[in-house]
């Protein structure tokens, strides 16, 4: 007999680590399965070549792509999701991106709830993973009903200077909301040290507000909440009905255990949950699980991005690069009526990571020279939901990720965009009027666009709507086919906007919270 539960939160990332800290204080019992471990806390968690050049926390799996080819995922199973190696850009989407938006490479659907539904989920999302930013200054900022609720992480000289450039330009640059436990009124007591190393790297001292550190941890402390690491979710299997998940099977310490809970929470990543809702296909789900409208798996989006390095003739000295960003272009520009997207930072780029991303290598410029040297942009474009972008299975049951890029033509107007900008720097700090004639200008620019493998902001994969003919999940991220069945990770984006999606899906999973607070009790 199955060890039964209130509550099986399966995954513990963005979504479910944020509904997991929801419900632990219902005193419900809850059981959270994740298949991954515990990051290790070592010194190789700030080391770059251990994280970006051997892949230390990687997953190991290997998947294939539409084609057949092997795909090494750029992905971390372990307790916190990917949120433990992500930069902490906590945007919220603009209020246009719930409503249909046309863009060059066709429509971005409209979100079955509008913004104000979402809002403050988003002003509590912010509270619990402490963010520092500051409104009204970007230009497509949403209304928000609280101010951020810490000041913005300051921009280093170079940074500043770019802003000053920009702002100039008659553009509105703005700070970068950031999940970063950083007091810079108070660095002798400030967790955050603010080290080079934030951006895709575990923090060595927990300063970054991930789910494992701010919501699995705190929930922890409740007794009625039990987690069971590498318990990996192979199947859900359904009453005769079809209409209720009644056993969970998961493979852990090499064997096979059951358990039963009243409510069934997906929550393993776009591209998990749906691999998790295809395998559990049965009589009653023949297309798998709660996928009668033949939707789970379709829409895969993970954005349009890539990184575009600027380098110029000043070093750019910075530490931590990633406070600036600029949506100016956001929706478009006089030039081009179509939405382009966001302009960013990456953390500030080494010699070692750059050798594992293997860039074009810039004439008469050496690895650790480019480095030093750069402005890492981080660029995205909307990435629009295709049908026949999609997470399937090959015959044994592997991941398979077929996908054909979209709105490209967005993605290569915002690169010249910032081209165009670059070029016009009159300005240099450190040349003086030497630098007057356009120090960008010389600057050679390199970009590269992100493989498929990089699967960092997978979603759409388990949309929601209200029609279950289009949709598998209705507006409260509930199985339409199945009554006990949620989903909460990124699975449920109709589209995915242009901004970092990883608070959306910590909003949307309080907001499912509430709504699931009240159903259990
Ligand atoms: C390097 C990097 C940088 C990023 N930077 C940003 C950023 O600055 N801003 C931003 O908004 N977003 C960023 N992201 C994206 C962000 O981390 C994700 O959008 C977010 O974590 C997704 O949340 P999720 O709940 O959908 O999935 P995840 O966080 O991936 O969580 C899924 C969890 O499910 C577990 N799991 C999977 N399958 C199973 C199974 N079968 N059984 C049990 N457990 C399972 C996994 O181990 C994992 O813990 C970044 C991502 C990466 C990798
Ligand atoms: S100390 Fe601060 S900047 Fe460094 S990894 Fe941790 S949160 Fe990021």
């Amino acid at each position: 007999m199955a060890t039964r539960y209130d509550v099986a939160i399966i995954g513990t990332g963005a979504g479910g680590g944020t509904l997991l800290h929801a419900l632990a204080p219902t005193g419900k019992r809850i059981l959270v399965l994740e298949r991954g471990q515990y990051v290790p806390r070592e010194k190789d968690n700030w080391s770059t070549r251990a994280v970006n050049l051997e892949g230390k926390y990687n997953t190991r799996e290997v998947w294939r792509d539409g084609d057949g080819r092997e795909l090494h995922p750029h992905t971390n199973y372990g307790v916190g999701g990917n949120t433990k190696f992500y930069g902490a850009a906590l945007f919220r989407l603009r209020r246009e991106d719930f409503g249909e938006i046309k863009h060059w490479g066709g429509l971005s659907p409209a979100w079955p709830i509008e913004y104000e539904e979402l809002e403050p989920y988003y002003t509590r999302a912010e509270r619990l993973y402490h963010v520092h930013g500051e409104r009204g200054v970007d230009p497509t900022d949403p209304p928000a009903s609280a101010p951020y609720p810490y000041p913005p992480v300051s921009h280093e000289p170079r940074i500043q200077q770019l802003h000053d450039d920009f702002a100039r330009l008659g553009l509105r640059p703005f700070h970068v909301p950031l999940g970063v436990m950083l007091d810079e009124q108070d660095p002798r007591r400030s967790r955050c040290i603010r080290c080079d190393t934030c951006d895709g790297h575990p923090c060595l001292v927990a300063a970054k507000a991930d789910a494992q550190v701010v919501c699995v941890d705190p929930a922890l402390a409740h007794p009625n909440v039990t987690l069971l690491t590498g318990a990996y979710v192979r199947r859900l299997e359904t009453s005769a009905s079809g209409r209720e998940v009644t056993r969970l099977v998961v493979e852990r310490h090499g064997g096979v255990e059951e358990y039963a809970a009243d409510v069934v929470v997906v929550s393993a990543g776009a591209i998990n949950s749906a691999a998790l809702l295809l395998r559990s296909a049965s009589d009653r789900h023949p297309r798998g699980l709660a996928n009668g409208s033949d939707v789970v798996g379709r829409h895969y989006m993970g954005h349009v991005n890539s990184i575009q390095m600027a380098l110029s003739k000043c070093p750019n000295p910075t530490v931590f690069q990633k406070t600036l960003a600029l949506n100016d272009f956001y929706f478009g520009s006089p030039e081009w009526q179509f939405p382009m997207g966001h302009i960013s930072f990456v953390g500030k780029l080494d010699a070692d990571t750059l050798r594992a991303g293997a860039p074009a290598f810039a004439p008469g410029w050496t690895l650790e020279l480019m480095a030093r040297h750069s402005l890492d942009f981080w660029l995205t474009s909307e990435d629009l939901p295709d049908p026949d972008n999609r997470v399937t299975l090959d015959r044994e049951g592997g991941i398979v990720l077929a996908y054909r890029p979209n709105n490209e033509a967005a993605h290569s107007r915002l690169t010249q965009a910032l081209q165009a900008l670059m070029k016009q720097q009159t300005r240099c700090g450190v040349h003086g009027h030497d630098c007057h004639d356009g120090l960008f200008a010389r600057n050679l620019f390199v970009g590269q666009r992100i493989p498929l493998a990089g699967v960092a902001h997978q979603n759409g994969t388990v949309r929601f709507g209200r029609d279950p003919q289009s949709s598998a999940l209705d507006v409260n991220c509930r199985a339409h086919e199945v009554d006990n069945l949620y989903v909460v990770d990124a699975s449920f984006f109709p589209s995915s906007g242009a901004v970092n999606p990883a608070l959306t899906i910590m909003a949307n999973a309080l907001r499912v919270g509430d709504h699931l607070t009240q159903r259990l009790q």
